[in-house]
């Protein structure tokens, strides 16, 4: 959805690698994570110090081939290879779909999804996930299981300008990031960790270097510059040659999107989406207004299943269920590109029940 933006910056954005460039293996044999470009390092420290979302002092970064493997890198580091029992690991649900399935597709012994992290009551030691915001309702999150064996990760994948506002510089011991939700290149396959204690990011290292022996080059060094390009705009927004900021972009796109879905599910009369508070953001400098990447969208008619009925009228969601919640709820993604998203408000509007 910012492919408008990316085109809009031409030249400014783009790599050039010429066949003899970036051949071994190695990036940086001094740094924990030996396959950790320099530069990308660099932009990844300069990026949150411009936006103010996320302390990077005294912090080990981990590259992944995005966030997704940063996660499963996470479950291995931190779970006790010694331990007779799998640790738990818990999200408060409506939790990201994948968790359950990436935690468990390998039947590990070494860790084990166990749900929803309300009702979690096993004794022990337990990984609990914080999305905030969250995917898929947007909302802003805080651990919610209060037992002394916890260790938390802090997937904070939506924690930019576009999507809520930035009240102050997270610092948690774990916290995931990606370029597919705050830049929009997915298909770079791009993530980065955020990890205060030497000895973990040491074993997320190692599993990444038992996974894919290191992380594509190529896509660290395009990262880099795509973040340097966000930077350089917020650095100079408000200056009188420079278009507008990555961040102010995006969020009046955002903001046209959420008005025109809030419009459609009215004038449905079927449908309910969250409310959200507005806050003030410490970035763009004024008070601003929650905008999720996903619409948590709840079917007030006597629907079973609002997935497969919105199948029926061509709209594609995921349903509650595989957020460990109900099927009167569905996530829709509000990231498509315009002509999709322009249909999507078309069908939902004309739906009435
Ligand atoms: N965490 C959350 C909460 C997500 O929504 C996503 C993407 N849908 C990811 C992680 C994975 O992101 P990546 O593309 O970096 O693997």
């Amino acid at each position: 959805m910012f492919e408008k933006y990316w085109q809009q910056m031409g030249d400014k954005a783009t790599v050039v690698i010429p066949g003899w460039q970036h051949i071994s293996y190695f990036s940086d044999v001094t740094n924990i994570c030996w396959f950790l470009e320099p530069k990308f390092a660099k932009e990844v420290v300069r990026v949150h110090k411009a936006v103010g979302n996320a302390v990077t002092e005294d912090r080990h970064i981990v590259v992944g081939t995005g966030s997704s493997q940063l996660y499963l890198a996470a479950l291995f580091a931190l779970s006790a290879h010694d331990l007779p029992e799998p640790v738990s690991v818990v999200s408060e649900a409506p939790f990201y779909s994948s968790y359950p399935s990436m935690t468990d597709c390998l039947k590990s012994g070494l860790y084990k999804w166990m749900g929803d992290a309300r009702s979690f009551n096993k004794d022990g030691a337990y990984i609990e996930l914080v999305t905030s915001p969250n995917n898929p309702d947007g909302h802003i999150r805080r651990s919610v299981v209060n037992k002394s064996e916890g260790i938390l990760v802090h997937d904070l994948a939506y924690y930019w300008p576009q999507y809520t506002p930035i009240s102050s510089p997270a610092d948690h011991d774990l916290m995931l990031f990606t370029v597919s939700k705050s830049t929009g290149h997915a298909g770079m396959r791009i993530g980065w960790a955020l990890v205060k204690d030497r000895e973990i990011a040491r074993r997320m290292t190692e599993f990444i270097e038992l996974n894919t022996i290191g992380v594509s080059k190529d896509s660290q060094l395009r990262a880099a510059k795509i973040l340097e390009v966000i930077s350089d705009s917020s650095e100079r927004a408000g200056s009188s040659e420079e278009g507008e900021s990555f961040f102010e972009f995006s969020y009046h796109l955002m903001s046209e999107r959420w008005k025109l879905l809030r419009e459609a599910v009215e004038h449905s009369g079927s449908f309910s989406l969250p409310e959200f508070h507005p806050g003030f953001c410490t970035f763009l400098n004024r008070v601003s207004e929650p905008q999720p990447a996903f619409a948590w969208m709840k079917c007030e008619r006597d629907i079973e299943d609002c997935e497969s009925f919105l199948q029926g009228h061509k709209i594609f969601t995921r349903g509650g269920e595989h957020f460990g919640f109900g099927t009167e709820y569905v996530r829709i993604s509000m990231l498509d590109r315009d002509d999709n998203f322009h249909l999507l408000v078309k069908r939902l509007s004309a739906i009435h029940i």
